[in-house]
């Protein structure tokens, strides 16, 4: 193969690795702003739970403030029973009691509910708090796993620069220059594999005589159709067969 087709091949298999740890690279701060979200929605959960819970409280709290206002009246009603002196007062105040304890009754029913209700949003608070805990452990770790990647990806970054530095300093200027004016043009490929007489990119199929000189791979090609230098990946003569496998011996 042609040295410099080989080195472009090369290039432009270091420019994709490169583009895709830079996309990466860019994706950090929008994945952190994901396991930001994950954790509030779920911090959310806690404190609708929390303030659903407290809602109950009070209310129930409240209730209780009248079962007791109920109960006063009815320890008034009991004292006015002692020092009625008449059928017909007896019977007003007995009726006012009545009144009374039914009111009693209604509420402490409510409060009753409340209870139930209670240690319902209770057993929710802890649910919300148990996932929390859990999507804190969860993000915890994909922010770990993140750093060590963005660790990982600053390496293959320098890797290639070192890499690329070399290539660029072996290739002829004039290939150079046009791998970099078709990279510009075509979003960062400047190479593209010929298969089948068609540009695997851009899919347009090329004059026989373009195919068959891509096919020796002997010199620097273009598609006639999206610039891109087309290279020509030779299929296997045969299946590789395992005769080269040490045998035991009989
Ligand atoms: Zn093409």
């Amino acid at each position: 193969m042609n040295a410099d087709l080989e080195r472009l091949i090369a290039l432009q298999r270091l420019d994709t690795a490169a583009d895709s740890a830079g996309r990466r690279l860019a994706d950090e701060p929008e994945r952190e702003k994901a396991l930001r979200a994950r954790l509030e929605a779920v911090r959310t959960r806690v404190a609708t739970s929390k303030e659903q819970l407290a809602t109950n409280q009070n209310a129930r709290r409240a209730l209780e403030k009248d079962v007791a206002l109920h109960q006063g009246r009815l320890s008034k009603f009991r004292d006015q029973l002692m020092a009625v002196k008449t059928n017909v007062e007896y019977q007003a105040v007995q009726k006012e009691m009545a009144f009374a304890q039914g009111g009693v009754k209604t509420i402490e029913d409510k409060v009753l509910e409340r209870m139930l209700e209670a240690d319902e949003l209770a057993a929710v608070v802890k649910r919300a708090e148990a996932e929390l805990a859990a999507e804190q452990k969860a993000v915890d770790a994909d922010r770990r796993s993140m750093t060590a990647e963005h660790g990982e990806l600053q390496t293959l970054l320098e890797r290639i620069e070192g890499e690329r530095a070399e290539i660029v300093a072996a290739l002829n200027k004039q290939v150079l220059a046009v791998f970099e004016s078709v990279a510009r043009k075509r979003n960062g490929i400047a190479v593209a594999e010929a298969r089948n007489g068609i540009c695997t990119i851009c899919h347009v199929r090329l004059r026989p005589q373009v195919f068959n000189t891509v096919r020796r791979n002997d010199a620097i090609t273009q598609c006639d159709s999206c610039n891109r230098i087309l290279y020509f990946v030779p299929t296997p003569a045969a299946a590789a067969t395992p005769d080269d496998v040490d045998q035991p011996a009989p």
